[in-house]
């Protein structure tokens, strides 16, 4: 006889004023998201991640691989739903949730997991995290860049590097758990790993408490800890009578569902332990960990590069339109000349070129008109460029003379003579 006891326990905690947390204890399914965004949103995005959760409860599944698919199907519908409305709805832009979720098929439970909650599983007294937190410190910490106590101190540990709501592409880790008899599972937000260790966590959960004591003793030493966070517990107890009567078995096998190989067979239930504890966590990306050979990465790289490609072609055409549009009198060598383009260089490149060549010389020109066309005097379109040359003093002979007879105007690089 197996049974499956299951509780949770939320709490605003003592900074927050709302509490944008959600959770799903069902019969089969369990779920914790932590959500972010202004106002509302935080709490839209995870009440919304958990719908489709949510809806694969009481389902019956004819074998493990489709309960699991069914699971990972669940949460990438959460992220198209969370996706949606906050496109649709201007008040909800920028919102996002973590959501770590698990459903239990017979004597197994699979979990899926996106960003900083966590999944642990407690056996036989050790307490061990099965999920990895998408966060900025969690990926220094795995590059040895940072320790876990310049962590838990890091300007930057609030920062996710996976939500769900963010992008329609979505990676998720995913991992199945053979249940053994006393198996307790802990889902929870960041609100209790924040302010409590893990150490803590493992002996609340080794006391001989009720399953709704032990979630309310997590929920109060958070809190004793300053509570800086919306805090969500959800805690399972296994138990299976069969074992209990002398059945078990010490084949205890743990894998991340990408398929990594190192399933622990055979092993004796300290030794996978100990290599839970060594390798850390499971997962899709934990199997892959050179991003060159994930391809949704090179995916991602090949459109950013397209894009910037783009983009560069863009901006040259956008200012070649401009330049193209733009007219100037200057000096082409010893001639007046009309330019198109703005009289002036982008390093080696020069911004204009010879638009129409005149018969009017250097020579015939006052040296103060001279001056005005070495740098460039602008003009408004080609016929008003033509004005300008036009118009423009003839020398009488003398500098500083004027044609006409009017007086010289006074040098200026941005005055229009002709006009
Ligand atoms: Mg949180």
């Amino acid at each position: 006889m197996r049974s499956l006891d299951a509780t949770a326990a939320t709490d605003r905690g003592r900074t927050r004023k709302r509490n944008e947390d959600a959770y799903h204890v069902g019969d089969s399914v369990f779920a914790v998201a932590d959500g972010m965004g202004g106002h509302l949103a935080g709490d839209v995005a995870s009440a919304t991640a958990l719908l489709p959760v949510k809806s694969l409860d009481g389902q019956v599944f004819p074998d493990s691989a489709s309960a699991q698919a069914a699971l990972l199907d669940a949460v990438l519908a959460a992220n198209a739903a969370v996706v949606r409305k906050a496109a649709d709805e201007p008040d909800l832009r920028g919102m996002g949730t973590t959501l770590t979720a698990a459903i239990v098929e017979g004597r197994r439970l699979h979990v899926a997991h996106v960003g900083d909650s966590r999944a642990y599983l407690f056996r036989d007294g050790d307490l061990i995290q099965l999920t990895r937190d998408h966060t900025l410190v969690a990926h220094l910490i795995e590059e040895g860049q940072i320790s876990e106590e310049e962590a838990a101190h890091h300007p930057h540990r609030s920062i996710i590097t996976r939500a769900i709501g963010v992008d329609v592409d979505l990676d998720v880790d995913t991992m199945t758990i053979d249940l053994q008899d006393g198996d307790q599972l802990l889902l929870c937000s960041d609100g209790l790993t924040g302010p409590v260790d893990d150490t803590t966590i493992e002996d609340i959960l080794s006391a001989d408490l009720a399953i709704t004591e032990a979630a309310s003793d997590l929920i109060d030493t958070a809190n004793e800890a300053g509570g800086p966070d919306n805090i969500t517990v959800v805690l399972l107890r296994f138990e299976d009578d069969e074992a209990r009567e002398g059945t078990a078995s010490t084949a205890t096998v743990i894998r991340p569902d990408a398929g990594s190989g190192q399933e622990a067979e055979g092993d004796g239930e300290r030794d996978w332990a100990q290599k839970i504890g060594r390798f850390g966590t499971f997962g899709r990306r934990s199997v892959d960990r050179d991003p060159r050979r994930d391809p949704a990465r090179r995916q991602r790289v090949v459109t950013t590069l397209v894009v910037l490609v783009a983009l560069v072609a863009l901006a040259v055409l956008g200012g070649w339109w401009l330049l193209s549009r733009s007219y100037f009198v200057g000096l082409d060598g010893d001639q007046v000349a009309i330019f198109q383009g703005i009289p002036a260089e982008a390093g080696p490149v020069e911004l204009y070129w010879v638009a129409e060549e005149t018969d009017l010389g250097a020579d015939e020109l006052p040296s103060y008109q001279v001056n005005r066309f070495e740098d460039g005097v602008a003009a408004a379109d080609l016929r008003d460029a033509r004005t300008i040359v036009e118009n423009a003093p003839r020398s009488d002979g003398e500098d500083g003379g004027s044609a006409g007879g009017t007086p010289a105007p006074s040098p200026s690089p941005t005055g229009d003579p002709g006009t």
